[in-house]
């Protein structure tokens, strides 16, 4: 089965499922590392440490392969039960079975006319991005092309509004991002929360990251999510809730601290407290505790503040604080230009 598709001429070299899966990884640390600034060890900078020391010795192999046929069953199901979908809704009567990636690829508006272009937007952002920066930077873009070495690891919200490389100016190369809902780091589970593990075990022990950065923001859904939980723990989403409970540490922390906050003030708080228990979270991954002890990794909170234009940075003292405060942090720096 394929399900890229090349659309017209000017496409981007694409990637099959089957060329992107693990087998194929080539992924791979490299010794090129490029921050486009280094600020100085006052406030507010992080302090300084060893870059490019290796936590511990990468085990080798990077990934063992495990792939068999019964891998894309799944997925073959899930196309059967679209094309048994769109046959009771009409559309597929006179198609082929093959043809359901181009109808479920041009949504309409119920007068039949195109909503919306996004092979136009797609385009044009790509146009634009090759123009006015690729071509502009070739020698960022040629060490690049030899591999990666960020000096940080970020989790951030999935939200549209967040993108950590446009409110921190990371620059391609400077930062290894997981983007999920609440920018929640779950505890280490090998089987619960592989891609969240995979992608801090490959950023720490391969790339080498110095810092860990997560990052909450205001007015999040995901910590709206998580405060509207009822008290008796029931859900009613596939997933998001099961998902954002990780953080309920986060939330009985707040709503006992706060017995008589506003709802709104509740999730201010909660956002900022989330980011501490995703903090602790990371100490659950042997890796990371080997990287905190021998000092070749530091962790970092920080909260972006869209409706007040503000930033926050904080670091945590574990010695001091086991239960993990936003006010019992160390420092806090806050930003507000
Ligand atoms: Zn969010």
């Amino acid at each position: 089965m394929s399900s890229t598709a090349s659309i017209n001429s000017w496409c981007l070299s694409s990637v099959s499922p089957a060329q992107s899966s693990l087998r194929r990884a080539t992924l791979r640390p490299c010794a090129f590392a490029r921050l486009g600034s280094s600020s100085s060890a006052s406030p507010p900078a992080p302090p300084s440490l060893i870059q490019n020391k290796p936590v511990f010795a990468a085990p080798s192999p990077i990934i063992t392969p495990s792939w068999n046929e019964e891998m894309g069953k799944d997925y073959e199901e899930a196309i059967s039960a679209l094309q048994k979908l769109l046959s009771e809704k009409g559309d597929l009567k006179p198609v082929a079975a093959s043809k359901v990636e181009q109808i479920t690829a041009e949504l309409q508006t119920p007068d039949g006319k195109p909503a919306f272009d996004p092979v136009e937007r797609i385009k044009s952002g790509y146009i634009h991005f090759k123009k006015e920066k690729y071509d502009a930077n070739p020698a960022l873009y040629s060490e690049l092309a030899k591999g990666q070495s960020p000096k940080f690891m970020v989790f951030a919200c999935s939200d549209s509004r967040v993108c950590p490389s446009h409110v921190l100016d990371f620059q391609p190369g400077e930062a290894f991002v997981v983007r999920n809902v609440a920018n929640i780091v779950p505890p280490y589970d090998q089987t619960r929360y592989s891609g969240a593990g995979s992608a801090i075990e490959y950023a720490v022990l391969h790339l080498k990251v110095s810092y860990i950065v997560v990052i909450g923001h205001s007015a999040c859904g995901g910590i709206k999510g998580l405060l509207s939980i009822p008290d008796d723990g029931s859900t009613s989403t596939d997933f998001i809730e099961d998902w954002v409970k990780i953080g309920l540490p986060a939330r009985n922390k707040v709503k006992s601290a706060h017995p008589n906050a506003s709802f709104p003030e509740l999730c201010g708080h909660c956002e900022k407290e989330a980011v501490n228990v995703s903090l602790g979270n990371l100490l659950t991954y042997p890796f990371v505790r080997e990287g905190l002890a021998n000092k070749t990794l530091g962790l970092k909170g920080g909260y972006y503040d869209f409706v007040k234009g503000s930033f926050e940075l904080w670091g945590l003292d574990f010695g001091l604080s086991p239960a993990f405060s936003v006010k019992e942090v160390a420092t806090i720096l806050h930003w507000k230009l």
